[in-house]
């Protein structure tokens, strides 16, 4: 069998089509371009979609964890528990209120927060544990809510890559206190920018409506006279616009699809890749097909061996030169990064899990750009790749 010819694979790429092309230009002709219905529709259409019931659309995932926390009230003498293998929006969000984000490194299977580590990082300034379903792969969420509820301890979900992503039977972003999703470009679905945040508590919802517009009394649609309103409290504008909202509703409507697509394109590249001894996929337990755990397969990360990983960057180079494109999920621990080293001083060695996953680890395509055809031209290269490397 001859090789199949290369194919450029871009790593991810939005699906943008007719519908959201049509939402986007009435919205535009419509002048309404924020406060109007397109916003409370994604949000009536994200909470149904996740089951949860309160859905509040903001700016961006960032905004949305920086937005509850500001309303949970914390700030400097507050400690937050955060994984150490993250985006560094996670540990942003905290500090951000001058609350400490407390990290705690990762679990070798799954790249999620160490849950027998994590006890240990609980002091009595602890005040939320913050956890990430790592590249779509469920944190055990009865686990932490273990250790969260007899503490009084609040939960944030970090779900900026777990559209679709399940435990035991319920959606992520509705096991904890809140969930904050992202809809940023490359993720499951998006509004260009833009997050969700879900929460439980009803009155919570109600008072991050107020705080991510100004702190106002009233919404606009809610006034009984037009311009005048009062202010109750110190607020943001972390609102999302009309145009953002229309084009998530139409890409909501895409989402069984695109996560059945991207099902597929895992398990494709997985089993293509399978007998390769010098990479582990990550999540490896999600080849064992954990039955409560459903993967919104955000990526495919290979993590390489400790011969092949001191030339990941030739790697990377050679499967770019045939076409593949890569990444890496998360390049550095966030308490290694210079501004987190210079503020809290941590070690290289104090993290060797997610150090390992960053130094290591390179993350394939799998999104709904691309059809399960394309993972053999995902495959054979990296296979080609890895044996040149050696
Ligand atoms: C992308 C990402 C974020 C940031 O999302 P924004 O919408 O860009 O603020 C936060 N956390 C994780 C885990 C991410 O992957």
């Amino acid at each position: 069998m001859s090789p199949p010819e290369p194919r450029a694979i871009p790593f991810g790429r939005p699906i943008i089509g007719q519908p959201e092309l049509d939402a986007v230009a009435e919205v535009l002709r419509g002048g309404m371009l924020v406060h109007g219905p397109r916003t409370k529709a994604f949000e009536a259409g994200f909470a149904a979609f996740t089951g949860s019931a309160n859905a509040v659309s903001v700016a961006s995932c960032t905004a949305g964890m920086h937005l509850v926390y500001y309303a949970l009230g914390l700030g400097p003498g507050d400690e937050v528990i955060v994984p150490a293998q993250t985006h560094v929006a996670t540990a942003h969000a905290v500090a951000l209120t001058g609350a400490t984000p407390v990290f705690v490194d990762a679990e070798a299977d799954t790249g999620n927060i160490d849950l027998d580590a994590l006890p240990a990082a609980v002091t009595d300034r602890t005040r939320a544990i913050a956890v990430v379903h790592f590249l779509g792969y469920p944190v055990r969420m009865d686990r932490v809510r273990a250790i969260a509820d007899p503490r009084g301890l609040f939960v944030m979900e970090d779900a900026a890559l777990a559209v679709g992503t399940q435990y035991a039977g319920a959606h992520a972003g509705t096991l904890g206190d809140a969930g904050a999703f992202s809809f940023y470009p490359v993720k499951h679905l998006t509004t260009a920018e833009g997050g969700m945040v879900l929460v439980r508590d009803g009155s919570l919802a109600e008072r991050l409506r107020r705080l991510r517009a100004f702190g106002l009394d009233q919404t606009v649609d809610r006034r009984p006279e037009p311009g005048i309103y009062d202010v109750i409290e110190l607020g943001f504008n972390y609102r999302m616009n009309e145009i953002e909202a229309a084009i998530g509703g139409a890409q909501l409507a895409r989402m069984p699809g695109v996560l059945e697509q991207r099902r597929k394109n895992y398990d494709a590249l997985a089993s293509a890749l399978t007998g390769l001894d010098a990479i582990t996929i990550l999540p490896e337990r999600a080849g064992a097909r954990e039955p409560d755990c459903v993967n919104s397969c955000y990526c495919l990360s290979v993590v390489l061996d400790d011969t092949l990983a001191t030339r990941r960057r030739e790697v990377v180079r050679q499967l770019k030169a045939r076409g593949i494109g890569t990444s890496v999920y998360y390049p550095c621990p966030v308490p290694l990064m210079t501004y987190y080293r210079d503020r809290f001083g941590a070690t290289a060695g104090q993290f060797p899990v997610a150090s390992w996953i960053s130094a290591c680890s390179i993350s394939l395509p799998v999104g709904a750009h691309l059809t399960e055809d394309d993972m053999a031209h995902v495959a054979a290269p990296v296979r080609d790749v890895l044996a040149e490397a050696l």
